[in-house]
């Protein structure tokens, strides 16, 4: 993809990103397994051995809304992904955007952009980009009268818990009143007037999601990251619109269950219950009587009730995938899971 081919109009978008080779994998002499032959596939060519040891590879194609190769900047990707949504909930409609992928596979990449420690490093990341065209829509002719009012919040669910990422990662309380509207208690939402606003809640968030973490083990590989922008009606303040932003916890952490950590056991758990659920609430979105899904399942599809139920929500899945032959497995898992998550 380009950039220049039409954008389609789906109530859910399941894409997929690869991305390219670093320099550790081309140092280590890794071969890229991935081919993205057009605009809509992608192919991985898995090598295998026959029954007498020769060598063979075996090519598994998988077809999608869109593939984006490791060509495409996130300029492109957001272009077919999240921008589309923005309408939405000018619209009155709830959004949802997901990067999924296991750790290392450039979730973070596109959905915050790099984040090395300044404000601006935010700016290249979807995060931004939706902000962006947030305000854009705001002050545009059609929307302008609304009067809406802005707002961002930033939160991290680890271990089925809830901390606020604007708030010293306060954990929060999730309560569901008698009409099962599901409420985080406290959670910090700030008002904002530009997007200079928002890239510094955006850095803030980032910088405090990454403290206190070392590579070797990092907390932000095992938490769903959810950033949000809702926009409110004047006077009573009630919702008109969301839009959740969600850099998922890596998909290989869910697949850890027979470590001897019991701790590292629990969230492996969590993690694999909370993904298996999501796909099944983005499945079922815009159905009639979805009443019985597993929102409450895990916190992250409790937490997102409201955003898959309506048939003005729509949302969007970017499945991530590191192009190395050592990902292949992953990357395999990472397919089969973006395609059922479209599959009728
Ligand atoms: P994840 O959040 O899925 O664990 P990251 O987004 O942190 O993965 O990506 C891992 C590394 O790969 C980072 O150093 C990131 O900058 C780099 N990276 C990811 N995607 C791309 C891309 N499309 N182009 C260039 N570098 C990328
Ligand atoms: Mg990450």
């Amino acid at each position: 993809l380009t950039g220049n081919e039409p954008v389609e109009d789906h109530q859910i978008t399941v894409c997929v990103r690869k991305r390219p080779l670093n320099k550790k994998e081309v140092t280590k002499k890794e071969v890229d397994v991935i081919s993205v032959p057009t605009k809509d596939q992608m192919i991985v060519h898995e090598p295998k051995n026959k029954v007498d040891l020769t060598k063979y590879l075996e090519n598994q194609k998988f077809r999608f809304d869109y593939a984006f190769d490791d060509s495409c900047t996130n300029e492109v990707v957001y272009k077919y992904t999240a921008k589309p949504l923005v309408q939405t909930i000018f619209e009155g409609g709830m959004a949802t955007c997901f990067a999924y992928g296991q750790t290392g596979s450039g979730k973070t990449h596109t959905m915050g952009g790099d984040f090395q420690g300044k404000t601006q490093d935010c700016k290249k990341g979807i995060y931004a980009m939706a902000a962006r065209d947030v305000f854009t829509y705001l002050k545009s002719p059609k929307y302008k009268p609304l009067n809406l009012i802005v707002s961002a919040s930033f939160f991290e669910i680890y271990s089925g818990k809830v901390f606020d990422l604007l708030a010293d990662k306060a954990k929060l309380r999730v309560l569901e009143d008698g009409k099962q509207q599901v409420q985080i208690v406290g959670l910090t939402e700030k008002v904002v007037d530009n997007v200079d606003e928002v890239l510094k809640l955006i850095h803030h968030g980032n910088a405090a999601r990454t403290s206190g973490q070392t590579s070797a083990n990092s907390n932000s590989s095992r938490s769903h990251a959810v950033f949000q922008i809702v926009v409110r009606s004047p006077g009573m303040h009630r919702v008109h619109g969301k839009f959740s932003l969600i850099d998922l916890a890596g998909n290989e952490r869910g697949a850890d269950t027979s470590s001897a950590n019991r701790q590292t056991r629990m969230e492996s758990a969590e993690i694999n219950k909370s993904l298996l659920a999501l796909k099944e609430c983005i499945r079922a979105l815009g159905m009639k009587g979805n009443n019985h899904l597993p929102f409450r399942v895990s916190k992250l599809t409790q937490v997102l009730r409201d955003s898959f139920i309506g048939d003005k929500s729509r949302t969007c899945m970017i499945a991530m995938i590191s192009p190395a032959m050592s990902s292949c497995e992953h990357s395999l898992n990472t397919l089969r899971y973006a395609d059922r998550v479209k599959e009728l």
